[in-house]
């Protein structure tokens, strides 16, 4: 059981139903479709459809209560003494929900927001919790105004431990969802370019994701990027906990290895770690998960433990043995410049590989920055790299800049997939390495699978 409608008409107070008033709540849906039993549903009004014209599918397929908006008038077909719970607002209402679901429950809560990182952050940190709470976390990206609430109400109530990612496009929403959220601990996991177009600039950028801030306990901490400038004014707080490569952090990272299938990594407390997962920034991210962990009084096995369970999730580079034992990097599930650049100095650090070549894509949403934002790319593409393919509009400025600035890499650039494919087709051997990278419009993974194919 999560509730009953009678907890519920503590806050939602313009109900109507039967007069049992203590009608147990499963599980609280916004998708009709889903076969349950004993569930809320939760009508919402979309761009392109009205979540209140598919109540009968709601209530056939098990919902046992209703949010109803206001203004709208109750099908007929409702029994009158069936349960709904009149509102100005269902998406206001079911976050009002969620804040009062976290206070009931009231777990460990962690927030995780920042430009790049945050699943993997979301992921590390729900498998280091595991070692010791029973642990609840986002499922997949589940991680925006609706998404989020939807997960606060989907814990079960001995749930010890809640691990939230936010994400954002704009100003407020990190806001919203903190305050919801109510995190004991918030992660800051980098700032970079995503959203650029409506957050301005970087600073800006920085200063939505330290919104999660507004909603962090009185006696909570967060944990940041030590590293970077625009989250220094941070520093010397006494509940601030700053990780990175920097002396100045509270918990350095050194002595990284990059391997084929893992990352090695030193802390300054001299405690070794290994996470499956390659690139300095994920030690970044593995350091948040560890600090937290210490902060809790995880002992060290545990620790080092959590981190290696870690399941890759697809697409997020991921390892694959292509044809002619090609090594190939599939990152195409997102791309944001500073993303790229991380995976690009990856395939730098990897060892054992004469070609060492990336297949990049346009990185979508930088609006007016977006010449500027690919150009800046080529600022990490030089030697061990030398073979760079582009695919897109935008991301011909990448090669364009890297042709200029490094003329020992050969650099060509393609609008046909197709061609793209066959051009390909002489790296597919033993010492090659290929990184597959791009916004999610581009779907990178269909020229994996025809390389796969035609091969
Ligand atoms: P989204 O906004 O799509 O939800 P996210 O913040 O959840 O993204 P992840 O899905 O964890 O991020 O990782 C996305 C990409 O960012 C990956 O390709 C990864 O290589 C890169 N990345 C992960 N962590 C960092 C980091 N700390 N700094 C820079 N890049 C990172
Ligand atoms: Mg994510």
């Amino acid at each position: 059981m999560l509730f009953t409608t009678k907890w519920l008409t503590g806050f939602l107070t313009d109900y109507k139903g039967t007069a049992e008033d203590e009608i147990v709540i499963e599980k609280v849906i916004t998708d009709s479709r889903i076969k349950t039993i004993k569930s809320l549903f939760v009508p919402i009004i979309g761009d392109n459809f009205d979540g209140h014209d598919y109540v009968k599918q709601a209530v056939n397929n098990g919902a046992t209560a209703v949010l109803w908006s206001k203004e709208r008038e109750l099908p007929a077909f409702l029994p009158a003494d069936f349960p709904v719970f009149f509102v100005e607002d269902t998406i206001a209402a079911l976050q009002k929900m969620a804040s009062s679901y976290r206070e009931l429950v009231n777990p460990i809560v962690v927030g995780i927001t920042g430009s790049n990182g945050k699943t993997t952050t979301k992921d590390l940190v729900a498998a280091m919790l595991k070692t010791t709470y029973r642990t609840h976390f986002t499922d997949g990206n589940f991680n925006n105004h609706i998404g989020l609430p939807l997960t606060v109400l989907s814990m079960k109530r001995d749930t010890e431990a809640l691990v939230l990612e936010m994400g954002m496009g704009d100003f407020g929403e990190i806001d919203l969802l903190t305050k919801i959220a109510r995190p004991d601990y918030a992660i800051i996991t980098n700032i970079g370019e995503s959203h650029i177009e409506f957050l301005g600039s970087r600073k800006g950028i920085s200063e939505a994701k330290l919104e999660i801030l507004n909603g962090l306990k009185d006696e909570g901490y967060a944990i940041i990027d030590g590293d970077e400038a625009l989250l220094q004014h941070l520093h010397n707080k006494a509940n601030i906990i700053k990780c990175g490569y920097g002396e100045s952090n509270d918990v350095k990272i050194n002595n990284v290895e990059i391997n084929i299938d893992h990352t090695k990594f030193n802390l300054s407390d001299g405690i070794s770690y290994k996470v499956p997962l390659m690139g300095r920034h994920h030690a970044l991210n593995a350091s948040f998960a560890v600090t937290l962990g210490k902060h809790l009084g995880i002992e060290k096995e545990k620790r080092q433990k959590a981190l290696l369970s870690l399941k890759l999730t697809s697409m997020r580079f991921e390892m694959i043995n292509g044809p002619s034992e090609v090594s190939i990097i599939n990152d195409a599930y997102n791309a944001s410049p500073t993303s790229m650049k991380a995976a690009v100095e990856v395939v730098k650090q990897m060892s054992d590989f004469t070609d060492k070549v990336l297949v990049l894509g346009d990185i979508r949403e930088l609006g007016e920055y977006s010449e500027e934002l690919h150009r800046s790319v080529a600022d990490v593409i030089e030697a061990p790299i030398n073979v760079l393919f582009t695919f897109g509009d935008e991301a011909r400025f990448i090669s364009e800049t890297v042709q200029k600035n490094e003329p020992a890499i050969q650099c060509m650039h393609y609008a046909s997939k197709e061609e793209l494919v066959q051009a390909l087709q002489v790296y597919l051997k033993k010492d090659s390495l290929l990184l597959f990278k791009a916004s999610r419009g581009l779907e990178f993974e269909s020229l994996i699978k025809e390389i796969i194919h035609t091969s």
